[in-house]
């Protein structure tokens, strides 16, 4: 997984740019394996279930009986256009980078429509019950992307050969998220705040808690926070948990320790790193202190603080934050 934060600022609430990208690794079973082996060969096969429909793209179950499919049967690389819908701006990954349609297609000799994306002139172009014949890829890996797309008409183009190889059993199947947070106001001005080095909570009218980072209102008693309060950049461990194992895009070197911190003044504990002291020193009551980066460096995020360190003070005692352990 990798995720990407850069606040910018907006007017009054800050937004960030936010990217979630992960890529999942899978195993196919014997019928979609199966079905991609046949598109790296050229090939569109379906299976054909119990009352003798033909699935495509093939289930390993008839989805209205769900009794197991039985043959695989070969079928059309044309069919009819059922229903379909005009992308007039592409995104990054999608099949075509010009305008296209996507459509769900009735393959001769299938009773199911395939989902595929239809290279057409314009929307225009496009009408439910059109002919329309498969483009193949010429590298083909055994891979839905193997159609390249599908064309309006009935001209078929031969697949070019590829070099046999062993059936296809996996797929890497990727995820990827591209979106724009936006703090919102209360958050906002907390990042602001972080900017400057200053940890600025919100007190609760009706229980008195500060909360850091602060929200529009408290989640107890659901009314709007009213004062706001400088809490310190010191606090308590309130729990921990040492990192031991490696994932992608880490950054820190293993082992590593992830803790609560209740910061005095506060009344809930952030989440943070901790270090300066051997993973195996971490304690809960351990006092720490936030080290900032360097003024210039600050952005509007908890990352300005680089972990917070032990600032060689006495362990709380337990009492003073077991309710926040
Ligand atoms: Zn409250």
């Amino acid at each position: 997984m990798e995720g990407k934060q850069d606040v910018a600022e907006g007017s009054e609430a800050l937004t960030s740019p936010y990217v979630l990208e992960y890529t999942y690794r899978r195993s196919l079973g014997p019928v979609v394996g199966r079905f991609l082996t046949g598109l790296r060969e050229g090939r569109i096969e379906g299976v054909r279930t119990a009352s003798g429909r033909v699935l495509v793209p093939p289930t390993e179950y008839d989805p209205e009986s769900g009794a197991a499919v039985g043959d695989f049967v070969s079928v059309g690389v044309s069919g009819v256009v059922q229903t379909w819908s005009w992308v007039s701006e592409p995104r990054k990954g999608q099949p075509l980078d010009r305008p296209f349609a996507w459509a769900l297609i009735k393959l001769d000799g299938a009773d199911t429509a395939l989902l595929h994306a239809v290279d057409a002139p314009s929307a225009d172009a496009m009408r439910s019950g059109m002919r329309v014949t498969v483009r193949w890829r010429a590298e083909r890996v055994g891979s839905i992307h193997d159609i390249a797309c599908f064309v309006p008409g009935d001209e078929v183009q031969a697949a070019e050969p590829v070099a046999p190889a062993e059936p296809v059993r996996r797929m890497k199947s990727p995820v990827h998220m591209d979106f724009t947070i936006g703090a919102g106001r209360t958050l906002s001005r907390f990042l602001e705040g972080v900017v400057q080095g200053k940890l600025l909570g919100r007190r609760c009218p009706t229980c008195a808690k500060v909360y850091v980072p602060p929200k529009g209102a408290c989640p107890t008693c659901g009314v709007p926070f009213a004062d706001e309060v400088v809490v310190s950049d010191t606090g308590t461990v309130t729990s921990f948990c040492i990192v031991n194992v490696p994932f992608e895009g880490q950054t820190m070197k293993l082992p590593y320790t992830y803790g609560s911190v209740l910061l005095d003044g506060a009344d809930i504990p952030i989440l943070h790193l901790i270090s300066g002291i051997p993973a195996d020193e971490v304690r809960m009551g351990l006092r720490v202190k936030a080290e900032w980066l360097p003024e210039g460096e600050r952005q509007p995020t908890l990352a300005s603080i680089r972990w917070f360190a032990p600032t060689g003070e006495a362990d709380a005692p337990y009492e003073s934050y077991a309710e926040h352990q």
